[in-house]
């Protein structure tokens, strides 16, 4: 029998619930894991038991998701997810079933589970429960859901993003009939939550097979969840993918930049991105990030042909700031690659190598990259007898660029001096 080192807390779980007389297991995830031989995120558990009982069973608990038979039971400061085994009612918001009933059964309780290597449970009695074969799923690589997949996508359209991202979690494949129901039903995508869309194509992303987020493409659900994408060069993207950091923006970064490059009508460097992030429900920090980083590519290498590279790269470390030039570079050597494989020509200009080594002395010799770094500010200006409003920005943003291109210019005499000279 198969035997997974259960943590001291998911066992006491179990233990305790199957000590009153219930069934107990870890399910889903986890179990999957750890047959895979990796180490979950989080064990959750599936019980006989009902909520109320197992609020009874321990000391603290969280009414997480009473209603669909969700209590988290709280072990010192960690939480587990216990829910009481349960059908589902149909999906109308795509999001939770409208309603669900408990049931006794664990097979009940299993058939309303997404896929079947996430349909496998485990406790140390019984070992691993298989019903629907995601044993042998898991040892040939397949995702395929439990029953009838069109009847399962057709209950909750998220689940075709979920066998997508699974494929590209696990390096899977999917399984024909799982696939071409995931086809036939893509368009009830247009039902699910741009939130529960971008959890999906986040964890697609920042994953070890980033490439597979072409299966919307190939799969024509892109048409239905991110129009934009579907003029996009896909060979560019899944080869920039691979070659870049695995990190959320960067790798958005490069989706959203072959997004751009795929239409036309996206003149303006970053424009197209933030129409499509923000419908995808970003956050302002993750959003600002992606689309500094695609305007900025788009905009190519700052500064003139002739013009000393040094300079040219304290421009862009101006544009970016330190805490973005490592990332931008990884992406810049990725989007290279990328366009390479693709066989398109780079416009963009950056030869990462030659800009690495250059900010890197820019930064040991300190030197002043940003308004905060300079000698003066809009008090001494405005001491000096200019008018505070636009003028005065203007007036900063011509003093870095000078200290830009001469960082010894960077004295408070010397910035004054060319105020009083100009004014
Ligand atoms: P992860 O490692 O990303 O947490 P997971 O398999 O644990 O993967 P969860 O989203 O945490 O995925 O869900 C836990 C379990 O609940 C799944 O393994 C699956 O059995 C079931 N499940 C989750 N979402 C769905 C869904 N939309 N439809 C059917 N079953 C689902
Ligand atoms: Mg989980």
């Amino acid at each position: 029998m198969f035997q997974i080192n259960l943590p001291d807390d998911v066992k006491y779980i179990l233990n305790t619930l199957r000590a009153a007389g219930y069934e107990a297991y870890a399910v889903g995830g986890c179990v999957r894991d750890c047959l895979l031989g990796k180490l979950p995120k989080d064990w959750d558990v599936t019980t006989s038991a009902l909520p109320e009982d197992v609020k009874r069973l321990f000391p603290r608990t969280v009414d997480t998701g009473i209603k669909h038979g969700t209590v988290t039971v709280m072990v010192k400061s960690e939480g587990y997810e216990v829910t009481t085994y349960r059908v589902d009612g149909k999906y109308t918001d795509g999001r939770h079933p409208e309603s669900v009933s408990f049931t006794a059964s664990l097979d009940e309780d299993l058939k309303r589970r997404d896929f079947t290597i996430n349909a496998l449970v485990y406790n140390e009695t019984n070992g691993v429960t298989d019903l629907f074969g995601g044993t042998d799923d898991l040892d040939n690589k397949i995702i395929r859901c439990v029953g009838v997949a069109e009847e399962r996508f057709g209950e909750d359209a998220l689940r075709i993003l979920r066998a997508i991202r699974f494929s590209a979690q696990l390096g899977f494949e999917i399984e024909e009939d799982t696939y071409k129901a995931a086809v036939k039903l893509g368009g009830q995508l247009k039902k699910v939550s741009a939130e529960r869309i971008k959890t999906e194509l986040d964890k697609t992303l920042i994953s070890d097979n980033p490439g597979h987020i072409c299966l919307l493409n190939t799969m024509g659900l892109d048409r239905v969840i991110l129009p934009e994408l579907e003029n996009a060069d896909q060979e560019f993207i899944s080869a920039a993918l691979i070659r870049s950091r695995n990190e959320l923006t960067i790798r958005w970064a490069v989706t959203a930049l072959a997004m751009e490059l795929g239409n036309e009508e996206a003149l303006e460097p970053g424009a197209l991105t933030v129409k499509v992030l923000h419908r995808l429900k970003f956050d302002n920090k993750t959003l600002d990030r992606i689309v500094l980083f695609v305007r900025t590519i788009r905009n190519g290498f700052p500064g003139e042909e002739d013009e000393d590279i040094r300079i040219r790269c304290r421009r862009l470390a101006s544009i970016l700031g330190w805490e973005n030039t490592d990332d931008f570079l990884n992406l810049c050597e990725a989007v290279g690659i990328g366009l390479k494989h693709a066989g398109r020509k780079n416009t963009f200009n950056f030869v990462p190598e030659l800009i690495e080594e250059e900010l890197k002395k820019i930064k040991e010799n300190g030197d002043c990259i940003s308004l905060k770094e300079l000698a003066v500010n809009g008090k001494d200006l405005i001491e000096c007898g200019i008018e505070a409003g636009t003028g005065l920005g203007k007036t900063l943003n011509g003093l870095l660029e000078a200290v830009l291109k001469d960082p010894d210019m960077n004295t408070r005499d010397r910035l004054l001096e060319t105020v009083k000279n100009k004014g």
